[in-house]
């Protein structure tokens, strides 16, 4: 772990007094239980048992026909629940129980990291609360009823936007209130440390499995890693395991409309509103105005729409050990119905902007070229939106 949370320039703890003294506690649980032999067999358990671990490299056959390099998904969206986010659900459910912690508090956007969470507490027996804004309950009905089917409390929150940056907010309080009884579990490498540290190492997972499996199924490591980034946590899990290798890394965000649209989620393409800024306890690239108030985030896919990244990324891409690129929401349309349709893998939205990156870099890459995508989830979720808003084609 970096010296006090920090990521180069990037990462830190900037929250209220109250809220250290919390945060210090957990680091020091995380700090024990990261080495601790029974704790992390439990965890593999978990992992491989319960949530179907590993997840399998998938050669995309027909796909990398069509792109004249070989093209591999790393399977995400085969987990328990559909996507990456169990992994860390799972790990730090496992750590509040370990720590005494009779309930859990967790925000969620669009549901899908509440779910991770519900399902988690639901196998450990802890109680769970969920806090959601109440335009994501309208917009994510299905979300809504799987959380509550797994025994949590879906509690609406009718402040600000109504968003995910609402319910981060009343997560927050929550927890400050009840920090003695309650985990607050975050769902990407985002937030004051240890969090973006923490949510790291349980995802680390999908790259340690992937190099391993890359090699085997392709004889060598690949070009390119290519991951969509929300906050950042798919994309770190499987970068992690590469950093030492001679393999690009590329974090491709939600171009939304296009960035000249301003409707976007991209942090670092945006030269004009992504600067370094805090939000929710972590210093980091936000997209702000020039006032410094926080922008309004657009996406097609709601696991990219966040105005902040993780802190980690700033520094990868300070450094130049990570590039980020961005894919809009039309160009991520179109390679969700591709794969689909070529490969009967229904992405995830978010992973389908990782494809769509992947197809245009595939240009400049010879048939032997290996390239490596993270598929982070499926895109059953998506399905109700694809039918509603994106026209006739599906
Ligand atoms: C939440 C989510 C993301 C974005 O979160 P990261 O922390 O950036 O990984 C990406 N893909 C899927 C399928 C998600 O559910």
């Amino acid at each position: 772990m970096k010296e006090r949370g920090y990521f180069g320039d990037f990462g830190g703890m900037y929250v209220p007094e109250t809220l250290v003294p919390a945060l210090e506690e957990l680091e020091k649980a995380f700090v024990k239980y990261r080495k601790d032999k029974q704790f992390r067999k439990e965890l593999n358990d978990l992992l491989e048992k319960y949530a179907g671990r590993p997840t399998p490299v998938t050669f995309a056959e027909n796909l990398s026909r069509m792109a004249g390099c070989k093209i591999y998904f790393k399977r995400e969206d085969l987990a328990h629940t559909g996507a990456h986010k169990i992994n860390n659900a799972l790990g730090q459910a496992l750590l509040a129980k370990r720590m005494g912690k009779k309930r859990i508090v967790a925000e969620t956007g669009a549901g899908q990291h509440g779910t991770a969470v519900a399902i988690a507490c639901a196998k450990l027996g802890i109680e769970c609360d969920v806090y959601m804004g109440e335009v994501d309950i309208e917009r994510q009905k299905p979300n809504v009823m799987r959380m509550e089917l797994a025994g949590a409390r879906v509690i609406p929150v009718s402040s600000g936007s109504k968003t995910l940056k609402d319910a981060i907010n009343e997560c927050l309080r929550d927890w400050t209130t009840n920090v003695r009884t309650t985990h607050y579990l975050l769902g990407s490498v985002l937030g004051p440390h240890p969090y973006p540290s923490m949510v790291a190492f349980f995802q680390e997972v999908i790259g340690k499995e992937a190099r391993k499996q890359i090699l085997e199924e392709a004889g060598e490591l690949p070009r390119a890693v290519i991951a969509c980034v929300g906050g950042g946590s798919n994309a770190i899990g499987i970068f992690k395991a590469f950093m030492n290798d001679n393999v690009e890394l590329i974090g491709v965000e939600a171009g939304g409309k296009g960035i000249k649209s301003g409707k976007h989620a991209a942090r670092f393409s945006d030269r004009k509103t992504g600067r370094v800024g805090v939000l929710h306890g972590t210093k980091t690239f936000v997209l702000q105005d020039k006032f410094g108030q926080i922008m309004n985030t657009h996406s097609v896919s709601a696991g990219l729409d966040y105005s902040a990244v993780g802190p980690e990324h700033s520094m990868l891409r300070k450094k130049g050990r990570a590039l980020y690129t961005y894919a809009t929401d039309k160009e991520a349309l179109n390679s969700f119905r591709l794969v689909s349709r070529v490969e009967g893998i229904i992405p995830a939205l978010e992973s389908a902007h990782a494809v769509a990156f992947a197809l245009k870099y595939a240009r400049k890459c010879s048939k032997e070229d290996v390239l490596l995508i993270n598929m982070s989830g499926r895109g059953d979720k998506d399905l109700e939106y694809i039918s509603r808003f994106a026209g006739k084609k599906t």
